[in-house]
């Protein structure tokens, strides 16, 4: 399987060198050039498999160029004992509705799915490709991705990682999730500022030709664990097929049948792998995005208009707080698969911040996505309501799409993406759920835990006694600095 630039068919790559490059020469994503498509005969035997194994099948169908004993051995060390045996744990919310918990990885967010695998594919390209020098990975981070990241790179040989996040602008568990972070090869910092000041200074040291001038006289090239990697998007593609075999498995639908999907949608990134799969031939039907109040991508799908020029919120669910989601660059190339166009929409993008695209791509694209945003008051409301009626307990950012689903529901079994554990936002989820939070996210937590009778992931509860590695916090202009050391 070949790869090429979404700006430019000339681009191509094989899976290693894009997983290796991140983004294409010309600013534009890998996409592969042709889908593989999976008939029933397959289907019926991924059924049987367990996630780990199905894992490496999928995979060996998009990475070519890696040994499938390779792969196989890097999707049971990601998914085994990491998830606890609960990776693409499927559970019931209510009749017709269903939960795809992403949650049970290390860090309790579903960034585990890409995070614990790619770092293992990006040492093994470096391998294929004989490359020797050391990978730096920087990353800025408003909270989910910095502690995946940490946690699927530490300790990798031949890579390092810093992560800086801003100091006013996580959870209190979050922050201390990277702050205890182990590893001999990972360093993290808090950015006096917010989030664009860690992104903007980031950014900045990737774009200085004299950063990665010096860098390269010491045998260090620079490199993201951003989204945009096809090695990230490529993982996420497998939890869809697992999913559709659970449910078909416990009745919850006729095998064949489609289920609607539904997904709290930042990026990009998780529901666009959810599109890959059902044109790989898995029967899902509408694929629901769904936005916080930062509702740019549900207005495109309306309306064939992305227009970034508009207030940014900070909201409950910050990990969609996002007004440019690169991932949408990869499903307008297959929506039209005309690399001029595409190109020709994200200079318009650059340079106006907006653009519109034609009928026929717009057509394309509703032929598969449907749409849906809600406010935190919409969303915290859902979550109560979910709790109150079904006993089911969702993140801030799964309520979004808990709420889009319930007002969009069709004949279809639907089911919602669950991205975060609520242990991970105690005290908007007490709120939601009418209770005054205390200040403390682990007395929070605590309260949590009483009020629903659930039990906090261990690894969220062992924070409050685990040593702090990284204390104290820098100005953006010393991010430069940091990134060189
Ligand atoms: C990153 C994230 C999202 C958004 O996923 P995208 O792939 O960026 O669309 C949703 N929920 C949580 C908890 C996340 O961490």
């Amino acid at each position: 399987m070949r790869y090429h630039s979404t700006r430019d068919a000339a681009l191509t790559a094989s899976a290693g060198e894009a997983i290796l490059r991140g983004l294409a020469p010309d600013g534009g994503l890998y996409v592969p050039e042709s889908l593989p498509a999976v008939g029933d005969d397959t289907l019926a035997r991924w059924r049987g498999l367990a996630y780990p194994a199905l894992a490496a099948e999928i995979l060996a169908l998009f990475l070519t160029d890696y040994d499938p004993a390779f792969l196989r051995e890097a999707a049971a060390a990601a998914y085994g004992a990491a998830f606890g045996g609960k990776a693409g744990l499927v559970e019931k919310v209510h009749e017709g509705l269903y939960a795809l918990e992403l949650w049970h990885g290390p860090t309790c967010a579903f960034k585990d799915y890409a995070l614990q695998l790619m770092p293992r594919l990006l040492v093994q390209a470096k391998a294929m490709l004989h490359r020797t020098e050391t990978t730096r990975i920087l990353v800025a981070t408003s909270g989910d991705t910095g502690k995946a990241a940490l946690a699927g790179y530490a300790d990798l040989p031949g890579i390092d990682i810093a992560v800086f996040y801003p100091d006013a602008g996580t959870s209190e568990i979050q922050r201390l999730q990277m702050a205890t972070q182990r590893g001999e090869n990972v360093a993290v910092y808090a950015v006096k500022g917010n989030f664009d000041d860690a992104q903007t200074g980031v950014k900045r040291v990737f774009a200085d030709a004299d950063a990665a001038a010096e860098l390269e006289a010491r045998g260090i090239r620079l490199s993201s664990a951003n989204s945009i990697n096809w090695g990230r998007l490529v993982p996420q593609i497998v939890y869809y097929f697992h999913a559709y075999f659970r449910m078909a498995e416990r009745g919850a639908v006729a095998w064949g049948e489609p289920v609607d999907v539904c997904v709290p949608t930042g990026n990009f990134g998780d529901i666009l792998a959810g599109w890959y799969a059902k044109k790989m031939g898995l029967p899902l039907g509408r694929l629901l995005c769904a936005s916080n109040k930062n509702n740019v991508l549900s207005d495109f799908i309306s309306t064939g208009t992305y227009d970034a020029r508009r207030r940014f919120y900070k909201t409950a669910s910050p990990s969609m707080d996002i007004l440019i989601s690169s991932n949408l660059e990869r499903l307008l190339y297959h929506a039209c698969g005309d690399t001029a166009r595409v190109a020709g929409w994200l200079a318009e993008l650059g340079a106006d911040g907006c653009y519109t695209v034609d009928g026929d791509t717009l057509a394309a694209i509703r032929a598969d996505f449907a749409c849906g945003w809600a406010d935190d008051a919409a969303a915290a409301a859902e979550l109560r309501a979910r709790f109150e009626a079904d006993g089911y307990l969702a993140d801030p950012h799964t309520a979004v799409a808990l709420r889009v689903a319930a007002r969009q529901k069709g004949a279809a079994p639907m089911l919602v993406l669950s991205t975060a554990s609520p242990c991970k936002f105690p005290r908007d989820v007490l709120a939601a759920l009418g209770a005054v939070p205390p200040d403390s996210d682990f007395d929070a937590m605590a309260a949590l835990e009483r009020l629903t009778g659930t039990q906090a992931p261990p690894s969220l509860a062992a924070l409050r006694k685990a040593p702090v590695r990284f204390a104290g916090s820098i100005d953006p202009a010393a991010i430069r600095a940091a990134a060189l050391r």
